[in-house]
């Protein structure tokens, strides 16, 4: 029995999600793992599939994918593969740095960099996180002097997925001090450039299989023919890329909370205690079904703002309240799978798995409480209303 609403995909989504679960269940399963041999092999492979370039324009080596059939491509990687960290890492590179070349790059950055990127040879990173510029994105440290047709690039950046295994980097850089959201600009800066170096990996408790990294520039000379977009533009960018991660990125969790809700559904109709299976408990029953109205409810949320991204929507309402409703979806419907699952859920297994790989979402693409800052602050909630008395 299909419990779920499903939204009305085209006959060709359809079919590319059906592709897509089948290519993730054969080919990432097993243990998580930032290794980068092996992550490269399951990129490699990923790209041979179109999923490295999806919603690039067919003529720079893309799919063409618009931004509903990205999402379901993302959800069908998270129903089908048991490596949700290799999944994100895929989504990063896609929606936070390839995506900013199509939109903002020149017909030169796109010929040179578009192709590789798309057929999974070459993985790119979105360097914006310093060490003192965290939620306060515009405050950013690293400098970018201009000098000539070339600038010199200062600073270290953290926290930067992909970063070990990038050959890629666009990375935003201060080009006026204290300038603002007018004072940040956006470099495409090939890892082997001299004075790039990454820094020490991490071992994240959640994502475990999306290697992540620190990036120090000293010295690091770029020609201005690799700034993206124009001087002055960074925050734009930014702002652009993060509209389609925290949309179609967030695909990811539907997928495996769908995977997840299903297996704790079949463990409620054949867990016996008290003579009845458990689903009989009015305590356990209630609690799949907020579950399932979470994930239905998120859902929604996030194929609206896909759909909204598709109308030339600017607004950044729809994706920040898709990223909302999906990672706290996402945390409790974890804690939910585990708790009905009593001791074995505390085993390793999906249900923990997810709810380690679901707190960080509340954390990247901008954390759950700037998306609310965001949201209010387009809701002008700090103005005071002109009363309109006579
Ligand atoms: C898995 C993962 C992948 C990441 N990948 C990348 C990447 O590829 N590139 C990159 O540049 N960065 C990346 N990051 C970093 C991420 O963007 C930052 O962690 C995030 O922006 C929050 O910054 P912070 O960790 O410094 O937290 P802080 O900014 O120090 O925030 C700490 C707490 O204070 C709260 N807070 C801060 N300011 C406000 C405010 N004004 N109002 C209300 N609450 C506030 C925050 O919500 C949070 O709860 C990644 C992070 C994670 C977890």
């Amino acid at each position: 029995m299909n419990v779920y609403f499903d939204p009305e995909f085209d006959p060709q989504t359809e079919e590319m999600r059906d592709m897509v679960v089948q290519f993730a269940r054969r080919e990432l399963v097993g243990p998580a793992t930032a290794d980068p041999d092996e992550f490269r092999r399951r990129w490699q492979l990923a790209g041979k599939q179109g999923l490295a370039g999806s919603c690039v324009p067919v003529d720079y080596g893309g799919s063409g994918l618009d931004a509903v059939a990205a999402a379901a491509m993302m959800e069908a990687l998270g129903e089908g593969g048991s490596d949700t960290g290799f999944a994100f890492s895929m989504a990063a590179h896609l929606f936070a740095a390839v995506m900013p070349v199509v939109e903002f790059g020149s017909e030169q950055q796109k010929n040179r960099w578009l192709p590789a990127l798309c057929s999974g040879q070459s993985i790119a990173a979105h360097a914006v996180t310093e060490p003192a510029a965290g939620s306060d994105a515009l405050s950013l440290e690293t400098s970018a002097l201009r000098d000539g047709d070339q600038y010199l690039l200062n600073g270290s950046k953290c926290f930067i997925t992909n970063a070990p295994v990038a050959d890629l980097f666009l990375v935003q850089a201060a080009t006026r001090a204290g300038g603002g959201f007018f004072g940040l600009t956006t470099f495409l800066v090939p890892a082997d450039t001299h004075g790039l170096t990454v820094g020490r990996t991490y071992d994240k408790v959640g994502l475990r299989g999306s290697p992540m990294a620190d990036v120090r520039f000293t010295d690091c000379v770029v020609p201005a023919a690799q700034v993206l977009g124009s001087e002055g533009s960074g925050a734009v960018v930014f702002s652009t890329s993060m509209k389609w991660e925290r949309t179609c990125l967030f695909g990811i969790y539907l997928g495996v909370m769908r995977r997840v809700l299903d297996s704790t559904i079949d463990h409620v109709r054949q867990r016996e205690q008290f003579g009845t299976v458990v689903g009989g408990f009015q305590a356990v029953s209630h609690r799949i079904v907020d579950m399932l109205a979470r994930y239905e409810s998120a859902r929604l949320m996030l194929y609206r703002s896909a759909r909204g991204i598709d109308a030339g929507s600017e607004s950044s309402i729809g994706p920040a309240l898709a990223k909302l409703a999906v990672s706290e979806a996402a945390v409790q419907l974890g804690l939910d799978a585990i708790q009905l699952r009593g001791a074995l859920g505390l085993l390793d297994g999906e249900a923990e798995t997810l709810l380690r790989d679901a707190l960080p979402a509340r954390i990247f693409s901008g954390t759950n409480e700037i998306q609310k800052n965001n949201i209010a602050r387009e809701l002008r909630l700090g103005s005071r209303r002109r009363e309109n008395r006579r």
